[in-house]
């Protein structure tokens, strides 16, 4: 039996809106807050938690940069002359990013989404390292450095196994007191909302499933722990999404040229340029100003979200679309998705959601890269306490 179990279980998606009619995990959590999610998608909301810092500072945002010379996907242009019934299939790009994958060595989650072939050498990929795994933030320290350099045994989720292996794994962990902290990481409730939306009746099933999860993992820390700090969160929330914007075609009509006026990368949300000259940069911002559905974000406010680049890595303007708008196509999906997120954190189902057992959650604890300090007070109080006590 050891002292203490620290319990870090995220739930992808899981967002305030989403619990707040829902009775999810109240007996085993009962104390809850919201929280402000990070703006930006989980290639940023989950870097953000792991590192206690914002975009601006760890430098995981967006997946796509515009960055010819440092392109690792040069090899794959000749691929464009193949037919587009070929290569926008979702199967055909599901192979081929598993490919790619293991050809680059990219360590973290990659996927070639909708990205075109023609373009696709303009671009860089900005998580080449895994956010789960030490050393594997693009700038700073994340969890796993502190308790690597703190000698303490972890758990952390495998994100190529499924959410059951993982289940088990962790179980298997617990029961063999192996560890003094554990984060477990679930996907499967985000992927099930983007595909039905956040009213559909299998999103209170599935919580109900994470639910019972959750009570076997507590069932088994009881017997080996004397304490267990749960604590149950999300990384941002979801909106369903009723309107579709084809943003795309609009600036495709300009007189400019992707590629030798500007760069653009479509993600569901954002659309981000890059200009090559001034010409470019008015007329897109003009088009821009003409689409109601969305607005160019200022500085000051991208200041305020800490997701201003000075250097423009991410792009040089950045369009956001209101709360309930999809731009399809994108770069992301060739096809509508019925609830997406990645909207301004504001927005009513942006927000992420914090449950704990403990009997309060710090002041200091509003947003989410904020459950960093949890974690890392909590490894540190386990470290400490779960120490053998030294011999005489
Ligand atoms: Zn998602």
């Amino acid at each position: 039996m050891k002292p203490i179990l620290p319990l870090f279980i995220m739930i992808d998606a899981c967002g305030w809106e989403i619990l707040r009619q829902n009775p999810f995990a109240e007996a085993s959590a009962p104390t809850r807050k919201r929280l402000d999610s990070v703006f930006g998608y989980s290639s940023t909301c989950v870097p953000s938690i792991l590192s206690g810092r914002w975009p601006v500072e760890h430098r995981n945002w967006c997946y796509f940069v515009y960055d010819p010379k440092n392109s690792p996907f040069r090899s794959l242009r000749p691929l464009r002359w193949l037919p587009a019934a070929v290569t926008s299939r979702r199967i055909f790009r599901r192979w081929l990013t598993k490919f790619v994958r293991v050809q680059l060595k990219f360590r973290g989650y990659f996927d070639l989404y909708n990205i075109p072939f023609r373009y696709i050498h303009l671009f860089d990929f900005t998580e080449k390292k895994s956010p789960l795994q030490p050393q594997g933030m693009n700038r700073g320290p994340n969890i796993f450095d502190f308790l690597t350099d703190h000698d303490i045994p972890y758990f952390v989720t495998d994100t190529t196994r499924s959410e059951e292996a993982n289940r088990d794994a962790l179980i298997a962990d617990i029961e063999s007191e192996r560890i003094d902290f554990a984060f477990q990481y679930w996907a499967g409730l985000d992927g099930l909302l983007h595909r039905v939306g956040n009213q559909s009746p299998e999103i209170p099933a599935k919580l109900q499933v994470y639910q019972q999860w959750i009570d076997r993992v507590l069932e088994a820390a009881r017997k080996h722990y004397s304490e267990i700090h749960l604590y149950v969160f999300s990384d941002h929330g979801m909106a369903n999404c009723d309107l579709h914007i084809d943003l795309k075609s609009r600036i495709d009509a300009l007189p400019v040229r992707m590629e030798h006026d500007y760069a653009v990368v479509y993600d569901s949300t954002m659309a981000r340029f890059w200009f090559f000259n001034d010409q470019a940069r008015q007329l897109v911002t003009h088009e821009l100003q003409r689409v109601p559905e969305g607005r160019i974000l200022p500085d000051e406010e991208l200041e305020r979200l800490h997701a201003r680049f000075d250097d423009h890595y991410f792009g040089e303007l950045i369009f956001l679309v209101r709360e309930g708008v999809l731009i399809v196509p994108s770069h992301m999906g060739e096809r509508p998705i019925r609830a997406m997120h990645g909207y301004h954190p504001n927005d009513p189902q942006s927000y992420a959601s914090l449950l704990t057992n403990q009997p309060a959650i710090p002041d200091d604890v509003t947003a989410i890269p904020h459950i960093y300090r949890l974690m890392e007070r909590t490894a540190a109080l386990a470290r400490e306490r779960n120490a053998p006590a030294p011999r005489g």
